[in-house]
């Protein structure tokens, strides 16, 4: 497994060199944007590791790019900012995973695994969910409606499967922040609207004749409308 670290603070792209090579995995490390795009644009790597402020293009340009190159390489992203809109803006440009720095090493570990296991293909045709004329993929995050295929980031992908999973049972957004975001974690409410309309967006743009249908203080559920 090759590993692709694009980071310009040099101590923090070694000690993260180390601990991978150390675990078995190959590295090989860009301290800019630019040479960084190039190098994960090559096909030789299974999984990059991506800084959000670099010199020249930043961490969200590189990810754009490369997404819009068709790449579909796992990204984790690695940013010294905790702001929930910088997270939003990372997901929605297609990064998988988003770690704020400092991070525990066996933390970063534990997502690599994750997502080299994710990006490994080992997802079975049974793995797929469908709801009406959508077709959602567990290996690789792809919502696909008849010829349109379209990836997902992770909190998309997870807030999608759970209502695919209930179809038109309605979920309330207070489970679908528990199942999503968890517990602990500091999102909102406002977390779960912001991705259902990212997601109605996506439909619109697969053409899918599947709505996201709110209802109003109680929650959301899937709807397949006529055409
Ligand atoms: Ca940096």
């Amino acid at each position: 497994m090759r590993v692709l670290i694009v980071e310009d603070e040099k101590r923090l792209a070694a000690t993260l060199a180390d601990l991978l090579n150390r675990e078995g995995y190959r590295t090989d490390i860009c301290y800019d944007g630019t040479s960084g795009l190039d190098e994960a644009l090559s096909d030789r790597y299974d999984l990059l590791i991506l800084d959000v402020m670099l010199p020249g293009l930043d961490g969200f340009g590189v990810l754009q790019q490369l997404r819009k190159e068709g790449s579909p390489l796992p990204v984790l992203m690695l940013t010294a900012r905790s702001d929930v809109a910088d997270r939003v803006r990372g997901l929605d440009y297609g990064a998988d995973y988003y770690l704020t720095k400092p991070f525990e090493s066996q933390e970063l570990l534990a997502c690599v695994r994750l997502l080299l296991r994710r990006g490994s293909g080992e997802s079975r045709p049974e793995d797929g969910i469908r709801f009406g004329d959508l077709q959602l993929e567990q290996g690789t995050f792809q919502l696909t409606c008849a010829q349109r295929s379209i990836r997902l980031s992770r909190k998309e992908y997870d807030l999608l499967e759970l209502l695919m999973r209930s179809g038109q049972k309605v979920l309330t957004k207070e489970q679908l922040l528990v199942k999503v975001w968890g517990y602990d974690s500091e999102a909102e409410d406002n977390n779960v609207e912001v991705y259902i309309s990212f997601l109605r967006r996506k439909l619109t743009h697969l053409g899918s004749r599947v709505r996201i249908k709110t209802l109003r203080m109680v929650g959301y559920c899937l709807e397949e409308v006529a055409e």
